[in-house]
């Protein structure tokens, strides 16, 4: 089977949106392309003394509302139209949430699970060395995704500072405090799209407790796990790339799942003693990542890779709400069944958007020299998801648009009028 291109669906999801938006043609014909992409071939030294040529890519799609700005993912399955793909996503993200940035993304084609810890760091600094000619505070400005983490930025940081002769922190941001990171940037993607979907509740004024199943238990998947089960929400299924647990009866514990993940390195098989996870193997508490979105609840969230809810499984969805806190994570023709079986889809550009609004404020007080505190930081977070959710709201209540299109109008025409000016 062919394997369906991630930034044509986009592109497509576009293009439907922008019939309803106040945009040119000129205008959107610009936005269906990159501005550039850049491919690079790393010469990746292995601690045993041979070398293994990597690829690696940065796409910069669009710096209309300020410099580019998105993660970079370590991935054995990255390719350019996906990193193009989500390239495109972070410049309507940004502008949906209303940060002064443009779109940009990068990808390293590995699995880090096989590197250790120093063919790791210099596989990073030998990335920055290939790509520090386009980055900058002004210009790119990279950040953790999949696979990444605050200690890859570091380095990153560290290599570019190296590179230019002075430290240069705005260069990247999703660092670790001590290297001038912010607070609060590691939790934002979660509380960002919880946020955001207790909005959501708040609006269609659901009847808790709601039953929640999340697909993915890295840095995304793990924090709202835990924040939704805080607040009320059932958690009864969770898994990660090797498999999941599922609760029939009653709730996981979402804070214990992550210390047993810890020990036994995946979620698949952890079902932790009875009354810590509340499984056993007798309870047959196994499920597949596929079966996992077909479980009956209110609420799935996909967390972690793009494309898994496609025309193949759409038909058998039956939560009643999707919360894309992946990026990408459902297809475009996927998009069109769920719409006609009025299962809601909230954009990944809107739920996952926290990410990015914290890095933002990372960069701002890096330029700015100042350190806020956790505070101000979840404060100001919340001002904007639940900005940016009442305008697409409004959006999808006045033009009878699903939440997508909504997004994306909003995105398009701040887009639009900005890119008039320039
Ligand atoms: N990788 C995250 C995203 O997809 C964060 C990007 C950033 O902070 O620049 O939104």
């Amino acid at each position: 089977m062919k394997k369906s291109n991630p930034f044509e669906g986009a592109i497509k999801q576009m293009k439907k949106a922008a019939v309803k938006a106040d945009i040119s043609s000129e205008q959107l014909e610009h936005l269906s392309y990159p501005h550039q992409q850049l491919e690079v071939y790393l010469h990746l030294k292995k601690d045993n003394g041979q070398t293994q040529i990597v690829r690696g890519f940065r796409v910069q799609h669009n710096n209309w509302l300020g410099p580019y700005k998105g993660g970079i993912r370590y991935h054995n399955q990255v390719d350019i139209n996906e990193v193009k793909a989500l390239a495109f996503w972070m410049t309507i993200k940004n502008a949906v949430v209303d940060v002064p940035f443009g779109g940009g993304k990068g990808g390293i084609e590995i699995d880090p699970k096989t590197l250790s810890n120093t063919e790791l760091e210099r596989l990073t600094r030998e990335f920055v060395q290939h790509i520090a000619i386009i980055v900058g505070p002004d210009m790119d400005v990279p950040a953790p995704d999949v696979n990444t983490n605050g200690q890859i930025m570091e380095w990153f940081a560290d290599e570019y500072g190296k590179i230019i002769g002075k430290d240069c922190p705005a260069v990247v941001t999703g660092k670790p405090l001590h290297c001038g990171g912010s607070q609060g940037r590691e939790e934002a993607t979660g509380l960002g799209g919880f946020y955001v979907l207790e909005e959501l509740v708040e609006k269609l004024k659901l009847k808790r407790p709601l039953k929640v199943a999340i697909q993915g238990f890295g840095n995304v998947g793990s924090h709202i796990a835990i924040l939704l089960q805080q607040n009320g929400y059932e958690i009864i299924a969770l898994s990660d790339s090797k498999g999941g647990i599922y609760k029939q009866d009653g709730a996981l514990d979402a804070g214990s799942v992550k210390e047993c993940k810890k020990i036994n390195k995946s979620i698949a098989n952890c079902y932790c003693v009875d009354k810590i996870c509340g499984l056993s193997r007798d309870n047959k508490g196994d499920i597949t990542n596929e079966k996992l979105l077909e479980l009956p609840v209110d609420i799935l969230i996909p967390a972690a890779m793009e494309g898994v809810i496609n025309k193949k499984n759409a038909p058998k969805i039956k939560a009643k709400i999707i919360l894309e806190m992946a990026n990408g994570p459902v297809t475009s023709e996927a998009d069109q069944i769920l719409k006609k079986r009025k299962i809601m889809v909230v954009p990944d550009v809107l739920a996952n958007s926290g990410g990015v609004t914290v890095s933002y404020f990372e960069w701002y007080q890096n330029i700015k020299g100042e350190k806020w505190d956790l505070e101000k930081v979840r404060s100001k977070l919340k001002d904007k998801m639940v900005k940016a959710f009442d305008t697409v709201w409004e959006i999808h209540k006045k033009k009878k648009v699903d939440l997508r299109t909504s997004a994306y109008i909003l995105a398009l025409q701040r887009l639009s009028s900005k890119a008039q000016k320039i």
